[in-house]
């Protein structure tokens, strides 16, 4: 169950939200739980959950270890500062930054080389989806971006399947479309790494998932988890959410 904080909250926030936040998933012992807020707030992150079981991601990875990339974060230095996940290719990233399938591939597999998770987010645009291409932009975006890594490199991701859709507009895949999605994407995970990889990889449905949302989505057998954008912003929503 992992959350989004986008670009909002200030470390002395992050602080305030965990404190309220913590004990009330002390005893979620049935999902991880993974809260990617801003760089700047990596630190105040880190410690607030020391201890726990709650894990830090980022929100982005550079592709390179180190050099001239203004503005960029890479994985040694997330690394360092205790974060444990990264999100790769949030369709923010794709819309407004330029972030592209072969961008997204290189970012997972610097993720992965520096020793953090990367959740790996597709989905189809409204017009995508209204147009009746929603599974061939699935595969195209599987096999341009993560089609690129080694079966070992494979077993190591998250993918989270957000359709742009719903992301932040209130309007919420049904569970029916949300696991057709995800049978797409487990279908082409079994062509290219086999049945085995297919069965046991995460994947997480994202896009105005609420509390009240929560249990239908999850009831599905196809959704192993859920990404969360505004929801992860409050302590007792997001807590609600991870113990649906
Ligand atoms: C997201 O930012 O990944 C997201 C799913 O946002 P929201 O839950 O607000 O739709």
């Amino acid at each position: 169950m992992a959350g989004n904080w986008k670009m909002y909250k200030t470390p002395a926030e992050t602080t305030a939200f965990f404190e309220k936040f913590r004990p009330l998933v002390e005893k979620s012992e049935h999902c991880e739980v993974v809260i990617c807020p801003p760089f700047t707030d990596l630190a105040a992150a880190v410690a607030a959950v020391k201890g726990s079981n709650i894990r830090i991601g980022s929100q982005n990875i550079a592709w390179a270890k180190e050099g001239a990339f203004t503005g960029e974060i890479s994985g040694p230095m997330i690394n360092a500062i205790g974060a444990t996940y990264t999100l790769v290719g949030h369709s923010e990233r794709r819309q407004y930054f330029g972030e592209t399938d072969e961008t997204v591939l290189k970012r997972t597999q610097a993720a992965l080389e520096f020793g953090l998770t990367p959740i790996v987010c597709v989905g189809e645009r409204l017009e995508e989806r209204e147009s009746g291409n929603t599974e061939a932009v699935l595969t195209s975006q599987f096999l341009k971006g993560i089609a690129g890594l080694t079966e070992q490199q494979f077993a190591k991701i998250v993918i989270a399947y957000e359709p742009v859709w719903a992301i932040g507009t209130g309007k919420t895949a049904t569970p029916e479309i949300a696991a057709d999605a995800h049978r797409a994407i487990r279908g082409q995970v079994g062509a290219k790494f086999g049945k085995a990889a297919a069965d046991s990889t995460r994947i997480l449905y994202g896009g105005s998932v609420k509390p009240d949302n929560v249990k239908t989505l999850m009831a599905q057998p196809e959704i192993d988890g859920v990404l969360v954008g505004g929801a992860a912003l409050d302590a007792v929503g997001f807590a609600s959410i991870v113990n649906f």
